[in-house]
Protein backbone atom coordinates (compact mmCIF):
# COMPACT_ATOMS: atom_id res chain seq x y z
CA UNK A 1 0.00 0.00 0.00
CA UNK A 2 2.33 2.34 0.28
CA UNK A 3 4.20 1.59 -3.08
CA UNK A 4 0.58 2.34 -4.33
CA UNK A 5 0.39 5.48 -2.36
CA UNK A 6 3.85 6.67 -4.03
CA UNK A 7 2.52 6.48 -7.20
CA UNK A 8 -1.26 7.42 -7.04
CA UNK A 9 -2.64 9.86 -9.98
CA UNK A 10 -5.65 9.21 -11.13
CA UNK A 11 -7.65 8.63 -8.23
CA UNK A 12 -9.72 11.35 -6.39
CA UNK A 13 -8.51 11.89 -2.96
CA UNK A 14 -5.77 12.94 -1.21
CA UNK A 15 -3.78 9.91 0.15
CA UNK A 16 -0.88 11.71 2.25
CA UNK A 17 -3.04 12.83 5.24
CA UNK A 18 0.41 14.02 7.50
CA UNK A 19 -1.65 13.36 10.80
CA UNK A 20 0.61 13.63 13.86
CA UNK A 21 1.39 10.23 15.28
CA UNK A 22 1.89 11.64 18.61
CA UNK A 23 -1.18 12.73 18.68
CA UNK A 24 -3.46 10.07 16.39
CA UNK A 25 -1.96 7.03 18.41
CA UNK A 26 -3.53 6.97 22.23
CA UNK A 27 -6.88 7.92 20.33
CA UNK A 28 -6.93 4.61 18.58
CA UNK A 29 -7.28 3.25 22.01
CA UNK A 30 -10.67 4.86 22.86
CA UNK A 31 -13.96 4.60 21.76
CA UNK A 32 -14.75 7.87 20.30
CA UNK A 33 -18.24 7.96 19.07
CA UNK A 34 -20.26 11.11 18.27
CA UNK A 35 -24.28 9.64 18.97
CA UNK A 36 -26.52 11.42 18.16
CA UNK A 37 -27.14 14.44 16.86
CA UNK A 38 -23.76 17.00 16.93
CA UNK A 39 -24.88 19.89 19.33
CA UNK A 40 -26.27 17.30 21.89
CA UNK A 41 -24.22 16.27 24.60
CA UNK A 42 -21.83 13.10 24.16
CA UNK A 43 -23.94 10.77 26.18
CA UNK A 44 -20.75 8.83 27.57
CA UNK A 45 -18.55 11.50 27.42
CA UNK A 46 -16.58 9.75 24.92
CA UNK A 47 -17.38 12.21 21.99
CA UNK A 48 -15.51 15.23 19.98
CA UNK A 49 -18.67 16.69 19.15
CA UNK A 50 -16.74 20.25 20.35
CA UNK A 51 -14.77 19.27 17.10
CA UNK A 52 -17.02 18.50 14.83
CA UNK A 53 -19.61 21.39 15.56
CA UNK A 54 -16.33 23.76 14.46
CA UNK A 55 -15.48 21.77 11.48
CA UNK A 56 -19.62 22.33 10.20
CA UNK A 57 -19.10 25.94 10.84
CA UNK A 58 -16.15 25.78 8.66
CA UNK A 59 -17.84 24.43 5.97
CA UNK A 60 -20.66 26.65 6.62
CA UNK A 61 -19.13 29.45 5.79
CA UNK A 62 -16.99 28.38 2.64
CA UNK A 63 -19.86 27.27 1.41
CA UNK A 64 -21.17 30.82 1.59
CA UNK A 65 -23.65 30.70 4.98
CA UNK A 66 -24.10 31.60 7.95
CA UNK A 67 -23.44 29.12 10.82
CA UNK A 68 -26.46 30.47 12.54
CA UNK A 69 -28.64 29.38 9.42
CA UNK A 70 -27.05 26.08 8.85
CA UNK A 71 -27.08 22.43 10.28
CA UNK A 72 -24.75 20.09 9.72
CA UNK A 73 -22.62 17.25 10.91
CA UNK A 74 -19.91 14.51 9.87
CA UNK A 75 -21.66 11.60 7.90
CA UNK A 76 -19.85 8.57 7.28
CA UNK A 77 -19.14 9.06 3.85
CA UNK A 78 -20.42 11.52 0.93
CA UNK A 79 -22.99 9.18 -1.10
CA UNK A 80 -24.80 8.72 2.66
CA UNK A 81 -24.65 12.49 2.91
CA UNK A 82 -26.44 12.79 -0.35
CA UNK A 83 -28.94 9.95 0.49
CA UNK A 84 -30.10 12.81 3.23
CA UNK A 85 -29.75 15.90 1.37
CA UNK A 86 -32.26 14.15 -1.20
CA UNK A 87 -34.40 13.10 1.57
CA UNK A 88 -34.78 16.66 3.04
CA UNK A 89 -35.73 17.68 -0.76
CA UNK A 90 -38.15 14.47 -0.36
CA UNK A 91 -39.84 16.00 2.75
CA UNK A 92 -40.30 19.10 1.32
CA UNK A 93 -41.52 18.13 -2.36
CA UNK A 94 -43.26 14.25 -1.50
CA UNK A 95 -44.14 14.40 -5.60
CA UNK A 96 -41.20 15.74 -6.99
CA UNK A 97 -38.58 13.47 -9.49
CA UNK A 98 -34.44 14.00 -9.06
CA UNK A 99 -33.22 15.06 -11.77
CA UNK A 100 -29.30 14.71 -12.37
CA UNK A 101 -26.74 14.40 -14.90
CA UNK A 102 -25.64 11.58 -16.20
CA UNK A 103 -21.88 12.45 -15.64
CA UNK A 104 -22.79 12.56 -11.59
CA UNK A 105 -21.33 10.00 -9.37
CA UNK A 106 -22.53 6.45 -9.64
CA UNK A 107 -23.82 6.78 -5.90
CA UNK A 108 -26.72 8.52 -6.96
CA UNK A 109 -28.72 6.70 -8.45
CA UNK A 110 -28.61 3.90 -5.59
CA UNK A 111 -29.42 6.68 -3.09
CA UNK A 112 -33.02 7.73 -5.19
CA UNK A 113 -33.36 4.34 -5.49
CA UNK A 114 -33.37 3.84 -1.97
CA UNK A 115 -35.78 6.70 -1.40
CA UNK A 116 -38.26 5.24 -3.65
CA UNK A 117 -38.01 8.77 -5.70
CA UNK A 118 -38.80 8.97 -9.47
CA UNK A 119 -35.58 9.59 -11.11
CA UNK A 120 -35.11 11.76 -14.29
CA UNK A 121 -31.17 11.36 -15.86
CA UNK A 122 -30.29 14.75 -17.75
CA UNK A 123 -27.95 14.12 -20.49
CA UNK A 124 -24.41 15.83 -19.73
CA UNK A 125 -22.53 17.93 -22.54
CA UNK A 126 -19.62 16.59 -23.77
CA UNK A 127 -17.14 18.74 -21.26
CA UNK A 128 -19.40 16.80 -18.46
CA UNK A 129 -21.81 19.42 -17.09
CA UNK A 130 -25.29 19.11 -17.13
CA UNK A 131 -26.78 20.22 -20.32
CA UNK A 132 -29.54 23.05 -18.46
CA UNK A 133 -31.53 22.67 -22.13
CA UNK A 134 -32.46 19.22 -21.49
CA UNK A 135 -32.98 19.67 -17.68
CA UNK A 136 -35.24 22.78 -18.78
CA UNK A 137 -37.45 20.70 -21.50
CA UNK A 138 -37.34 17.82 -18.52
CA UNK A 139 -39.09 19.75 -15.96
CA UNK A 140 -41.43 21.84 -18.49
CA UNK A 141 -42.77 17.84 -19.59
CA UNK A 142 -43.58 17.24 -15.52
CA UNK A 143 -44.96 20.74 -14.67
CA UNK A 144 -46.01 21.73 -11.33
CA UNK A 145 -44.43 18.52 -9.57
CA UNK A 146 -41.43 20.60 -8.07
CA UNK A 147 -37.94 19.18 -8.80
CA UNK A 148 -35.35 17.90 -6.22
CA UNK A 149 -31.95 18.67 -8.86
CA UNK A 150 -28.90 17.16 -7.87
CA UNK A 151 -26.39 19.31 -9.04
CA UNK A 152 -22.32 17.87 -8.95
CA UNK A 153 -19.46 20.23 -8.16
CA UNK A 154 -16.41 18.56 -9.78
CA UNK A 155 -17.71 15.27 -11.64
CA UNK A 156 -15.88 12.21 -11.66
CA UNK A 157 -14.42 11.86 -14.86
CA UNK A 158 -13.88 15.55 -16.25
CA UNK A 159 -14.41 17.63 -12.87
CA UNK A 160 -16.94 20.13 -14.27
CA UNK A 161 -19.11 21.88 -12.15
CA UNK A 162 -22.47 22.10 -12.74
CA UNK A 163 -23.73 26.02 -12.91
CA UNK A 164 -26.20 26.25 -9.68
CA UNK A 165 -27.84 29.73 -10.80
CA UNK A 166 -28.32 28.21 -14.41
CA UNK A 167 -29.72 25.32 -13.03
CA UNK A 168 -31.95 27.27 -10.69
CA UNK A 169 -33.58 29.35 -14.32
CA UNK A 170 -34.27 26.25 -15.93
CA UNK A 171 -35.77 24.07 -13.55
CA UNK A 172 -38.38 26.37 -12.66
CA UNK A 173 -41.10 25.55 -15.00
CA UNK A 174 -41.31 22.48 -12.43
CA UNK A 175 -42.10 24.61 -9.80
CA UNK A 176 -40.57 24.28 -6.27
CA UNK A 177 -37.28 22.71 -5.83
CA UNK A 178 -34.86 21.41 -3.47
CA UNK A 179 -31.24 21.66 -4.88
CA UNK A 180 -28.24 19.31 -3.63
CA UNK A 181 -24.71 20.19 -4.51
CA UNK A 182 -22.34 17.21 -4.36
CA UNK A 183 -19.13 18.90 -3.82
CA UNK A 184 -17.55 15.76 -2.76
CA UNK A 185 -13.98 16.66 -4.22
CA UNK A 186 -14.42 19.97 -6.24
CA UNK A 187 -16.37 21.83 -3.52
CA UNK A 188 -13.16 23.10 -1.84
CA UNK A 189 -11.16 23.91 -4.40
CA UNK A 190 -14.38 25.75 -6.04
CA UNK A 191 -14.13 27.35 -2.93
CA UNK A 192 -10.52 27.94 -1.78
CA UNK A 193 -9.09 28.72 -5.61
CA UNK A 194 -7.77 31.74 -6.72
CA UNK A 195 -10.85 34.38 -7.01
CA UNK A 196 -10.55 34.41 -11.28
CA UNK A 197 -10.93 30.64 -10.72
CA UNK A 198 -13.69 30.15 -8.19
CA UNK A 199 -17.69 29.12 -9.10
CA UNK A 200 -20.10 29.57 -6.66
CA UNK A 201 -20.63 26.20 -5.54
CA UNK A 202 -23.02 25.53 -2.48
CA UNK A 203 -25.33 28.15 -0.83
CA UNK A 204 -24.11 30.91 -2.54
CA UNK A 205 -25.44 29.44 -5.68
CA UNK A 206 -28.82 29.14 -4.49
CA UNK A 207 -28.45 25.30 -3.31
CA UNK A 208 -30.67 23.72 -0.29
CA UNK A 209 -28.08 20.89 1.07
CA UNK A 210 -24.67 20.64 0.07
CA UNK A 211 -22.27 17.60 0.99
CA UNK A 212 -18.30 17.59 0.90
CA UNK A 213 -15.69 14.82 1.19
CA UNK A 214 -13.11 14.48 4.07
CA UNK A 215 -11.40 12.41 2.54
CA UNK A 216 -11.02 13.45 -0.70
CA UNK A 217 -9.29 17.06 -0.99
CA UNK A 218 -8.95 17.00 2.62
CA UNK A 219 -7.12 14.11 3.37
CA UNK A 220 -8.86 12.85 6.10
CA UNK A 221 -7.55 8.97 6.66
CA UNK A 222 -10.98 8.02 7.71
CA UNK A 223 -13.99 8.28 5.02
CA UNK A 224 -16.52 10.65 5.91
CA UNK A 225 -18.25 13.73 4.29
CA UNK A 226 -19.57 17.08 5.89
CA UNK A 227 -23.45 17.37 5.49
CA UNK A 228 -24.69 20.58 5.46
CA UNK A 229 -28.28 21.86 4.83
CA UNK A 230 -30.64 25.29 5.44
CA UNK A 231 -31.51 25.00 9.11
CA UNK A 232 -34.94 25.33 8.87
CA UNK A 233 -35.35 22.08 6.46
CA UNK A 234 -33.84 19.65 9.40
CA UNK A 235 -37.18 18.30 11.26
CA UNK A 236 -35.09 16.55 13.66
CA UNK A 237 -36.34 13.06 15.56
CA UNK A 238 -36.38 11.97 19.30
CA UNK A 239 -33.15 9.22 20.30
CA UNK A 240 -33.63 6.74 22.44
CA UNK A 241 -33.85 7.46 25.70
CA UNK A 242 -30.92 5.40 26.85
CA UNK A 243 -28.47 8.03 25.11
CA UNK A 244 -30.59 11.18 25.92
CA UNK A 245 -34.02 11.93 24.63
CA UNK A 246 -32.20 14.39 22.68
CA UNK A 247 -33.58 15.81 19.25
CA UNK A 248 -31.50 14.07 16.92
CA UNK A 249 -31.36 15.69 13.00
CA UNK A 250 -29.26 13.36 11.42
CA UNK A 251 -30.09 10.10 9.90
CA UNK A 252 -27.28 7.69 12.02
CA UNK A 253 -26.89 6.59 15.76
CA UNK A 254 -22.92 5.92 15.78
CA UNK A 255 -20.52 8.40 13.87
CA UNK A 256 -16.56 8.53 13.58
CA UNK A 257 -15.09 10.87 16.45
CA UNK A 258 -12.08 9.80 15.38
CA UNK A 259 -12.57 10.71 11.78
CA UNK A 260 -14.48 14.68 13.22
CA UNK A 261 -10.93 14.73 15.88
CA UNK A 262 -8.64 13.92 12.61
CA UNK A 263 -10.21 16.49 10.29
CA UNK A 264 -10.53 19.25 13.05
CA UNK A 265 -6.71 18.64 13.51
CA UNK A 266 -6.18 19.42 9.28
CA UNK A 267 -8.24 21.76 9.17
CA UNK A 268 -6.69 23.83 12.07
CA UNK A 269 -3.29 22.68 11.20
CA UNK A 270 -3.82 24.56 7.49
CA UNK A 271 -5.59 27.66 8.61
CA UNK A 272 -7.71 28.84 5.72
CA UNK A 273 -4.38 30.75 4.50
CA UNK A 274 -2.89 27.18 4.00
CA UNK A 275 -6.06 25.73 2.62
CA UNK A 276 -5.96 28.52 -0.14
CA UNK A 277 -2.30 27.92 -0.43
CA UNK A 278 -2.98 24.49 -1.21
CA UNK A 279 -5.61 24.76 -3.77
CA UNK A 280 -3.20 26.78 -5.23
CA UNK A 281 -0.96 24.54 -5.28
CA UNK A 282 -2.54 21.80 -6.64
CA UNK A 283 -4.17 24.01 -9.44
CA UNK A 284 -0.80 24.78 -10.50
CA UNK A 285 0.46 21.17 -10.50
CA UNK A 286 -3.11 20.38 -12.66
CA UNK A 287 -1.97 23.35 -14.99
CA UNK A 288 2.18 21.62 -15.30
CA UNK A 289 0.53 18.28 -15.99
CA UNK A 290 -1.66 19.88 -18.87
CA UNK A 291 1.61 21.45 -20.12
CA UNK A 292 3.54 18.41 -20.43
CA UNK A 293 1.34 16.14 -21.78
CA UNK A 294 0.83 18.82 -24.74
CA UNK A 295 4.29 19.03 -25.23
CA UNK A 296 4.34 15.13 -25.88
CA UNK A 297 1.48 15.52 -28.54
CA UNK A 298 -0.67 13.87 -26.40
CA UNK A 299 -4.60 15.49 -25.82
CA UNK A 300 -4.88 17.32 -22.26
CA UNK A 301 -7.53 19.82 -20.86
CA UNK A 302 -9.12 20.95 -17.81
CA UNK A 303 -11.79 23.02 -16.92
CA UNK A 304 -10.87 26.53 -15.46
CA UNK A 305 -10.38 25.92 -11.91
CA UNK A 306 -10.36 22.39 -12.03
CA UNK A 307 -7.64 20.10 -10.64
CA UNK A 308 -9.06 17.42 -13.26
CA UNK A 309 -6.37 16.86 -16.24
CA UNK A 310 -8.61 14.74 -18.40
CA UNK A 311 -6.83 12.99 -21.44
CA UNK A 312 -6.58 9.84 -24.10
CA UNK A 313 -6.27 6.57 -21.71
CA UNK A 314 -2.65 5.75 -21.43
CA UNK A 315 -1.83 1.99 -22.35
CA UNK A 316 -2.40 -0.49 -20.07
CA UNK A 317 0.72 -0.50 -18.22
CA UNK A 318 1.13 2.95 -17.49
CA UNK A 319 -2.84 2.72 -16.24
CA UNK A 320 -2.22 0.47 -14.01
CA UNK A 321 1.14 1.56 -12.69
CA UNK A 322 -0.52 5.10 -11.98
CA UNK A 323 -3.68 3.81 -11.16
CA UNK A 324 -5.48 5.97 -13.62
CA UNK A 325 -9.12 5.69 -14.38
CA UNK A 326 -10.65 4.85 -17.66
CA UNK A 327 -14.31 5.59 -18.76
CA UNK A 328 -16.05 6.34 -22.17
CA UNK A 329 -13.14 6.65 -23.94
CA UNK A 330 -11.56 8.80 -21.62
CA UNK A 331 -9.10 8.87 -18.67
CA UNK A 332 -7.50 11.62 -15.74
CA UNK A 333 -5.19 12.10 -13.69
CA UNK A 334 -6.27 14.73 -10.75
CA UNK A 335 -3.95 16.92 -8.81
CA UNK A 336 -4.80 16.05 -5.29
CA UNK A 337 -2.53 17.50 -2.88
CA UNK A 338 -0.19 14.30 -2.34
CA UNK A 339 0.66 14.81 -6.12
CA UNK A 340 4.40 16.75 -6.84
CA UNK A 341 5.27 17.68 -10.09
CA UNK A 342 7.76 14.65 -9.98
CA UNK A 343 5.30 12.27 -10.52
CA UNK A 344 4.13 14.00 -12.88
CA UNK A 345 6.90 13.55 -14.55
CA UNK A 346 7.09 10.37 -14.06
CA UNK A 347 3.84 9.72 -15.61
CA UNK A 348 4.98 11.48 -18.88
CA UNK A 349 8.17 9.61 -18.77
CA UNK A 350 6.14 6.28 -18.48
CA UNK A 351 3.94 7.39 -21.28
CA UNK A 352 7.18 8.56 -23.73
CA UNK A 353 8.27 4.86 -23.80
CA UNK A 354 5.39 2.86 -24.10
CA UNK A 355 4.76 5.28 -26.97
CA UNK A 356 8.78 4.08 -28.08
CA UNK A 357 7.75 0.59 -27.31
CA UNK A 358 4.65 1.29 -29.86
CA UNK A 359 2.19 -0.04 -27.94
CA UNK A 360 -1.44 0.10 -27.97
CA UNK A 361 -2.88 3.51 -26.63
CA UNK A 362 -5.41 1.86 -24.93
C1 LIG B 1 -16.48 10.25 -4.37
C2 LIG B 1 -17.72 10.90 -4.79
C3 LIG B 1 -18.97 10.49 -4.27
C4 LIG B 1 -19.11 9.32 -3.34
O1 LIG B 1 -18.49 9.56 -2.13
P1 LIG B 1 -18.29 8.40 -1.03
O2 LIG B 1 -17.74 9.16 0.12
O3 LIG B 1 -17.35 7.42 -1.64
O4 LIG B 1 -19.61 7.80 -0.74
C5 LIG B 1 -20.09 11.17 -4.69
N1 LIG B 1 -20.01 12.19 -5.56
C6 LIG B 1 -18.83 12.61 -6.08
C7 LIG B 1 -18.82 13.75 -7.04
C8 LIG B 1 -17.65 11.97 -5.71
O5 LIG B 1 -16.49 12.41 -6.23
Amino acid sequence: MSDTQQRLLGFPANAAPQVDDELAAPLLNMLLNNIGDPRTPDPYGMGSKDFEQEVVELLAWLAGAHPDDTYGYLAPSSSYGIGHGLKLGRDRLPHAPVYYSSAAHYAVPRQIDLLRMDAVQVPALPDGRMDTIALERACKARPGRGAVVLATIGTTMTGAIDPLPEIRRAASPAGPMHLHADGALGGLVAALAPPSERHPWAFDGGADSVTVSGHKFLGCPIPCAILLARKELVRPAQQGQYVGRHQDGTLACSRSGLAALLLWRTLARLGLGGMEKQVLSCLEVADYAQQRLTELGLHAWRHPGSITVVLDPPPPEVRARFSIPVEDGIAHIIAVPHVTPDLVDEFCDAQQTAKAQGSPLS
